[in-house]
């Protein structure tokens, strides 16, 4: 028996060495490295774990609604918050699955999840047509400190996949992020706000006027991060400011417990 079950547990490491030439690790999905990566770049599997974003949801910010409650245009939140940026979506809800891969993706130097999840955006912006008129991408920046310790700005990364879909320039010389923010995860929304306030400098604005910008990030919670760039790169010129996120948190009574570091 011994030597059967010896022989079957040999057997399986030659198949699986036989898998890994057929299937070479660049097409096994980033995420599990256990199936097949489709064309989105993750496999069958894992993008069946994320929940997708679907009607009804708000048309300025993009957060679903709950059917029974919403019949407007805009949430209750765009209706009491002036958001910068013309409108803003997401790919996906940040929970489960979505938010370990952002986690691995900010905090466990993983810069090929960036990749991967840089393709799930341009498999929505294929749906979107909207979101082909912009023509500069601009990826939020960090904090010099936080680019060091990460070793990536994660919002580049995901950037990067779609700049080269659209075949618009990308603009990661034109707006720098000066103040080191406090952490956002402590903070109420009013706070989150505040925090944020003149965070970002345009350093290049020839760039910014007139320009159809898509301001692309990890995360959306609050909106006050995405806002204030939006508002910044207005202010400087741009025509219009549109937004493109992997997730978006719903916030609801226990959102600051729900949700981590907007976006930074
Ligand atoms: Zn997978
Ligand atoms: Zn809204």
């Amino acid at each position: 028996m011994i030597k059967i079950s010896k022989w079957k547990w040999m057997k399986g490491q030659i198949c699986d060495g036989m898998v890994e030439l057929l299937f070479p690790a660049a097409e096994m999905c980033p995420v599990c490295h256990q199936e097949k990566s489709e064309s989105s770049g993750i496999g069958r599997n894992c993008l069946q774990k994320i929940a997708l974003i679907t009607p009804p949801l708000c048309l300025k910010c993009g957060r679903p609604q709950r059917l029974e409650v919403f019949n407007a245009k805009y949430c209750q939140q765009c209706l009491v918050t002036g958001y910068y940026f013309s409108q803003a979506r997401a790919v996906g809800l940040y929970e489960g699955l979505l938010r370990e891969i952002l986690a691995e993706l900010k905090y466990r130097y993983r810069p090929e999840l960036g990749q991967v999840l840089g393709k799930l955006l341009i498999e929505w912006v294929k749906l979107h047509r909207e979101y082909h008129d912009p023509n500069l991408i601009i990826p939020v920046p960090i904090n010099t400190q936080k680019l060091n310790q990460r070793g990536y700005n994660q919002a580049e990364l995901l950037a990067n996949p779609l700049q080269k879909y659209l075949g618009i320039r990308l603009g990661n010389d034109i707006m720098v992020r000066e103040k080191l923010t406090e952490s956002q995860n402590a903070l109420s929304k009013v706070e989150r706000f505040l925090n944020v306030k003149g965070a970002f400098r345009v350093i290049n604005t020839k760039s910014v006027t007139g320009a159809r910008i898509l301001l692309i990030d990890d995360i959306l919670t609050t909106g006050a991060t995405a806002s204030e760039a939006a508002r910044v790169l207005l202010r400087a010129g741009a025509l219009d400011v549109k937004v493109l996120t992997v997730a978006i948190g719903v916030m609801d009574a226990q959102w600051v417990e729900n949700i981590e570091d907007g976006g930074e």
